[in-house]
């Protein structure tokens, strides 16, 4: 995944109100320095180049184009000055099991108003299993529209109250009841999208409730991509993680329908769409069976393999068993829907070959300038784009024990928009690693501007949130948008560009024309809130009230927590 902005709205200076960490002892942390060419634009040009080349075939986990990318990544880190950072092996193996659907039958919607409804696979919707079955087959399943498909007893909050769901499917929205906020107050945090709006939640709570299927209706401003995005990424082979002897509860059939498409559904059940979608806004919403049913089949190849996480190490020289976390996604979709000159490989230049080169030039500049006194890791991640999978799992399996991880950065995908007068925080006022990033930004004429769009839940959709909902604090930034050459216009016209003619798609190339610039200051920014880090002696927390403060906390009680003390 990769967040794109729509607009940049509002510039202001992040507060760094309510911390409990000494600020001063920030403030008084010297500034790393950033050598001339110790950050080499000539290593991210050759890293990007070499990884979203054809010969890498769109980097999908457990083909030909991962060994390649494995090989070359490793040689890169071992080139850079890295060490080893999995005891004495550069790789973690992350078991996944790989499901490819197949013989799509059409989705046959019966028993409403008029005539039964054929809806064609891939154009009108799209589907998946979880589950590890060679044929899946959902017959004269009742639908059930659920509202936003929530169950959140802190809020008091359920779309399922009452309802038995065992054989139904449940037909959800997307995003969370408060989509469409001006502000950032709400049970669901206004218009900052919440857990609760996810995809992956949503087919998560519907198989707890026992459902038979999940199907969530697109729409693009809610959901922040097209509908081309759900199709290019819910077609062809699907990775997750192997579940073992335990697998968690589990839908059928989880997929997608058009909002068009879902209209005409709720026209055939006598229902307006419109209507219940503004019903399911509300706390107490009921939810409404549709007295239609749905029914659908398709055969599933199924694979299983090991993919793997690349780990590379710089000791630290005093504090070695302390860890500042770098990560990026080595993966991308492989080969994929082909553009219409025939090229079928989604090189994923921009997601993510730029985010992993960054990661060898970091390594190679902090290297070049000594060992910190705490050890610097750079993890390299599979399974990004099939949801976060390789980061979960080094998180659920961490090689260096998470309360003893100072906290970390995450690189996910660098526009190339040029020289940027701002630099994009995702999540801002999350975390106290605020204060390492206004202190870094001290040298640079840049001002930090909050996610313009938090409705679209980016903080929760790359490899930093496999970390942060287990308490390790995590700063992911992004380019600015306010360019120095054409402002914020010129900003919004290069995401744009990349969003509809790119992202996902098989044109996500390399160019040797592109501005470096702008990518190259956001380096040198990482470099200096990395080095701070590593140098000092804190411990950065979530701020009072975050989501994820209370399981830092537990993790750092424990006893030997570096994080503890
Ligand atoms: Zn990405």
């Amino acid at each position: 995944m990769k967040r794109f902005l729509l607009a940049a709205t509002a510039t202001l200076l992040l507060s760094a109100c309510d911390m409990s960490m000494d600020k001063g002892a920030v403030t008084a942390l010297d500034m790393p320095d950033v050598a001339d060419g110790t950050l080499s634009e000539e290593t991210m040009k050759r890293v990007t180049e070499r990884l979203a080349s054809d010969e890498f075939e769109g980097r999908a986990p457990g083909t030909a184009g991962e060994e390649k990318t494995i090989a070359y990544l490793i040689e890169e880190f071992e080139k850079a000055g890295l060490e080893p950072g999995n005891n004495g092996s550069w790789v973690q193996d992350v078991p996944l099991v790989e499901i490819t659907g197949k013989d799509f039958a059409p989705l046959t919607i019966a028993g409403g108003k008029g005539d039964t409804m054929e809806l064609a696979y891939a154009t009108d919707w799209v589907g998946v299993t979880y589950r590890e079955d060679t044929k899946t087959v959902l017959e004269d399943s009742e639908l059930v529209f659920v509202g936003y498909g929530i169950n959140a007893p802190e809020k008091g909050w359920n779309d399922y109250e009452g309802l038995d769901m065992k054989g139904k499917t449940a037909v959800i929205l997307v995003n969370d009841p408060d989509f469409g906020a001006e502000t950032l107050e709400g049970p669901f945090n206004g218009k900052a999208m919440t857990y609760y709006g996810r995809w992956t939640y949503k087919y998560e709570e519907a198989g707890r409730q026992g459902a038979a299927g999940a199907i969530i209706i697109h729409d693009t401003a809610p959901a922040a991509y097209g509908w081309n995005v759900v199709e290019s990424s819910w077609s062809g082979p699907q990775a997750y993680a192997a579940r073992g002897d335990n697998p968690p509860p589990m839908t059928q059939v989880n997929g997608w329908v058009q909002k068009p498409v879902a209209e005409r559904i709720f026209k055939a059940a006598g229902k307006d769409l419109g209507k219940l979608s503004a019903a399911a806004r509300e706390k107490g919403f009921k939810a409404v069976p549709l007295g239609l049913t749905a029914s659908t089949s398709f055969t599933n190849d199924i694979r299983t393999f090991a993919s793997k996480n690349v780990i590379g190490v710089l000791p630290g020289s005093e504090r070695a068993d302390e860890y500042v976390m770098h990560t990026a996604h080595w993966d991308h979709l492989g080969r994929c829907t082909p553009a219409p000159d025939g090229d079928d490989i989604c090189n994923g230049a921009v997601d993510n070959a730029t985010g992993t080169a960054a990661l060898v030039a970091l390594a190679e500049a902090h290297a070049k300038a000594g060992p910190a006194k705490r050890s610097l890791v750079f993890l390299a991640v599979t399974a990004e784009e099939s949801g976060l999978l390789g980061a979960d799992y080094y998180a659920a399996n961490p090689v260096f024990p998470l309360n003893k991880t100072v906290g970390g950065i995450n690189m996910d995908a660098f526009l190339m928009a040029g020289a940027a007068k701002d630099v994009t925080v995702v999540g801002p006022g999350k975390s106290q690693l605020d204060l390492f990033l206004d202190k870094a930004l001290m040298n640079d004429d840049r001002v930090t501007t909050p996610n313009p769009n938090p409705e679209a839940g980016y903080y929760y959709r790359s490899d930093h949130f496999a970390f942060a909902k287990r308490g390790v604090p995590m700063l992911y930034l992004d380019g600015g948008e306010d360019l120095v050459e054409g402002g914020p216009d010129a900003g919004a016209a290069v995401a744009a560009e990349y969003r509809e003619k790119r992202y996902h798609g098989p044109k996500d190339e390399y160019d040797s024309n592109w501005d470096w610039s702008g990518v190259m200051s956001d380096l040198a920014l990482f470099y200096r809130i990395g080095r701070m880090l590593a140098d000092s002696t804190s411990w950065p927390n979530w701020n009072e009230g975050d989501e994820f403060k209370a399981t830092r906390d537990q993790d750092c009680a424990a006893e030997g927590a570096g994080c503890g003390a």
